[in-house]
């Protein structure tokens, strides 16, 4: 199923004041099984998980193992599994371009230039996303308009251009952390325990830290960059997409 950008324009009229199970729904009802969650086990993808399986068990979720996510991701992923029974789909990235990479650049080549950085998000997360992503008409994210600048130009529904067309539902797009959280503690939903510890964005062990009281909640993403709108790469920037349709 593809939708032109004025079907678009009216779905996202019409879920515009919808909760995120109502764009869960609609989401799975026209494009399940060929749709997916992209969770990267941080606290936005914990509430969508949950809505996902009180809503159809067999909803599908995947997962970009990097080789380089923190041990409190990998305890999260096997209580998800073991609370809602889901098939977590697991994806890897490339061994040969994992070691080529590692073996010209180095093991934390992402500290030494932006360009490096760049290089390993896209073999180990670009690439897995790219390849799983070709076979689905529709992917979920946990994405919030107050992450970045960038994401807060984002609709509950997108046309994903960067990866061919497809579907994207950002659920939960105008939610805030304190949502997250009620939504967390309600429904007592499993989560990465570093948001214990002052993470409020998950990504990879080198590469995230804790942020200071303040701070910009992605501060920890990759803070040995100046940039304030910091993205590997999976979403796609929106001014960038408002003026390709224009
Ligand atoms: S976040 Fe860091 S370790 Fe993870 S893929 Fe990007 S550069 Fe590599």
């Amino acid at each position: 199923m593809r939708l032109d950008q004025n079907q678009l324009n009216e779905l996202n009229e019409e879920y515009s004041n919808k909760s995120p199970e109502d764009v869960l729904k609609w989401t799975l009802d026209n494009l399940h099984p060929n749709v997916a969650l992209a969770s990267s086990f941080g606290a936005e993808d914990a509430v969508l998980i949950d809505m996902l399986a009180k809503i159809n068990p067999e909803a599908r979720i995947f997962t970009l193992d990097t080789g380089r996510l923190n041990q409190e991701t990998y305890d999260v992923m096997d209580e998800v599994k073991l609370k809602y029974k889901v098939n977590l789909e697991v994806m890897f990235p490339n061994q040969v371009e994992v070691q080529d990479m590692v073996r010209k650049h180095g093991m934390n080549l992402f500290y030494r230039s932006q360009e490096n950085r760049k290089l390993c998000c896209g073999i180990r997360k670009v690439h897995p996303l790219t390849s799983m992503l070709s076979t689905l008409d529709g992917w979920i994210t946990g994405i919030r308009g107050d992450q970045t600048q960038n994401r807060s130009d984002a609709n509950k529904f997108e046309i994903d251009h960067q990866f061919g067309g497809i579907l994207k539902a950002n659920p939960i797009i105008d939610w805030i952390w304190d949502q997250l959280w009620d939504y967390i503690k309600t429904n007592n939903v499993p989560y990465n325990k570093l948001h214990d510890v002052g993470y409020p964005s998950i990504g990879c062990e080198p590469c995230t830290r804790a942020i200071k009281p303040g701070e910009d909640l992605r501060a920890g993403r990759w803070w040995w960059e100046n940039e304030s709108d910091k993205e590997c790469g999976l979403h796609m920037d929106h001014s960038q997409e408002s003026a390709n349709l224009k």
